[in-house]
């Protein structure tokens, strides 16, 4: 699909060192992490939003896909050169913090900046960029905007989309715009940010980020809820969150979820337990850490907690954390494949949802463990299946169907964090209609009518 003269034109623009159709590098970028293969025709590394101008326009020109790039690190195949084209690497050149300017608490960022770089950089100068994605030590701001990234905090301190104020892009035609401004109110024009983030590199390439920063609270402490079942947890997170305070984090591990990490790990862990709930709080008083803490203890007392542990120092914190934190790969001792989605459902909605999900488990005689953002109301669901059983695999697709319906039954949504990229496209008739299904496209042919940049994802 690319021609040896197209390559000529693009070693013009950005210097033969910048460009590589060799075999390692076509493997090495064919790869995401849903461990799925697409292999481009060639690797572009840009060394500025003009490389991409220039590179965007000939592509547009010549019909040949882009795809945008950040660590690979997306779990839906939104990086993946599905029909071959250019891969646009932004790691490796676009990596640069700009500024961060203290008076108005705001980082402007190359798109290839490593979430945690970022973090640690603002923490230094006593502020915060509080999303942290599990994958925050290697996946970039840009590819946290373009699927609006959530993590630990975001039930206190929302997701990626909360902290963008402006974005500089670059459109397929080649054309550069900016959306947004270093200003906390702007009612002018279209939110074209807005658009831009979680829109999976099918609408531009985003190559410069304004970030709101915010004051780093100075305490932090973390306690865990026990609960005799799944049900009983989350309504304790709903009544929680509703009860006026507001936790950092509070994650959850079903009974399956449990025994997997005791499996694995023999930390002590409650094996009869229904569920368990971790918690952090923060702020800047002690006083005010343990009435949150005393506050959340008694709600989750009267919904069934058996016991309730507050850390007593970091170590203790970790050692609570550990099992959230290897829960993804403990559960593999139920199957050496996991189809695992993210859905997400209205806080209230939790305890039904976790209920319906138990019977799917049960009607395709499967081991469904889930855990995950339960302040969000975001669920991990794990269908695990042996990959080498074609009939489990087939019953596995069935039941996360079927996970899909009962969420967008009950008011949810296909992917909290995730994005929808290849895997979940098939699932998008689920959830939007045909009228809202013509709107995206509409939206895209606005932005790129030859459809060249990141084609065939989202299931436009
Ligand atoms: C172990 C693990 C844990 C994870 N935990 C979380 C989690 O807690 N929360 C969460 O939200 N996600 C999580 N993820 C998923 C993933 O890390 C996030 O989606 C992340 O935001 C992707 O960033 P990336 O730099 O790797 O982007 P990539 O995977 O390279 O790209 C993702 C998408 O963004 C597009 N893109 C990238 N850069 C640009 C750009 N500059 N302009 C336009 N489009 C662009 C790509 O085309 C693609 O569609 C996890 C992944 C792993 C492997």
């Amino acid at each position: 699909m690319v021609s040896s003269q197209d390559i000529e034109f693009f070693k013009n623009i950005v210097g033969s060192e910048n460009i590589y159709s060799d075999k390692a590098h076509l493997i090495a970028y064919s790869y995401d992490a849903t461990r799925n293969r697409f292999e481009p025709d060639l690797v572009i590394f840009p060394r500025d939003e003009n490389d991409i101008s220039k590179i965007l326009k000939y592509c547009n020109e010549k019909r040949i896909p882009v795809i945008p790039r950040g660590a690979g690190s997306g779990f839906t195949g939104g990086a993946l050169p599905s029909e071959g084209g250019i891969v646009l690497a932004l790691e490796k050149h676009m990596n640069k913090i700009l500024e961060i300017d203290m008076e108005n608490m705001v980082a402007v960022v190359q798109p290839g900046v490593i979430n945690i770089e970022l973090q640690k950089a603002v923490e230094e100068k006593g502020l915060f960029y509080p999303p942290d994605p599990a994958s925050q030590d290697y996946s970039t701001i840009g590819g946290n905007v373009s699927e609006n990234a959530g993590g630990m905090r975001a039930a206190k301190y929302g997701i990626t989309k909360d902290y963008v104020m402006a974005i500089r892009a670059v459109l397929p035609n080649g054309d550069i715009i900016r959306a947004g401004k270093r200003t906390i109110k702007d009612v002018a024009g279209y939110n074209i940010a807005g658009i831009l983030i979680a829109s999976e590199g099918t609408l531009a390439v985003i190559t410069e980020i304004t970030l709101k920063l915010i004051p780093k609270p100075k305490l932090q402490k973390t306690a865990m809820g026990i609960f005799p079942s799944v049900e009983s947890a989350m309504n304790g997170v709903y009544k929680t969150m509703a009860s006026g305070v507001t936790p950092v984090a509070m994650e959850f591990l079903d009974n399956l979820t449990i025994r997997a990490v005791e499996t694995s790990y023999k930390k002590g862990l409650p094996i009869d337990a229904g569920a368990i709930l971790i918690i952090d709080v923060d702020g800047n008083l002690e006083e005010d850490l343990d009435l949150q803490l005393s506050t959340i203890e008694k709600v989750f007392r009267e919904n069934g907690a058996t016991q309730f542990k507050i850390a007593k120092d970091e170590a203790d914190a970790k050692n609570i954390w550990f099992a959230r934190r290897n829960a993804s790969q403990a559960i593999t001792i139920y199957g050496n494949k996991k189809i695992n989605e993210d859905v997400t459902v209205p806080r209230s909605k939790l305890p039904e949802t976790l209920r319906r999900f138990g019977e799917i488990a049960e009607k395709y005689r499967l081991q469904i463990p889930c855990f995950g953002h339960a302040g969000d109301g975001n669920i991990h669901t794990n269908v695990m299946v042996d990959k080498n059983n074609p009939d489990e695999v087939e019953r596995g697709y069935k039941a996360i169907e079927e996970i899909f319906k009962a969420t967008i039954e009950l008011g949810g949504t296909l992917s909290g964090e995730h994005g929808i990229g290849l895997s979940k496209a098939p699932y998008m008739k689920l959830a939007f209609s045909n009228e809202e299904m013509n709107l995206f496209r509409a939206i895209k042919k606005a932005f790129d009518p030859n459809n060249i940049l990141n084609p065939n994802k989202m299931g436009l």
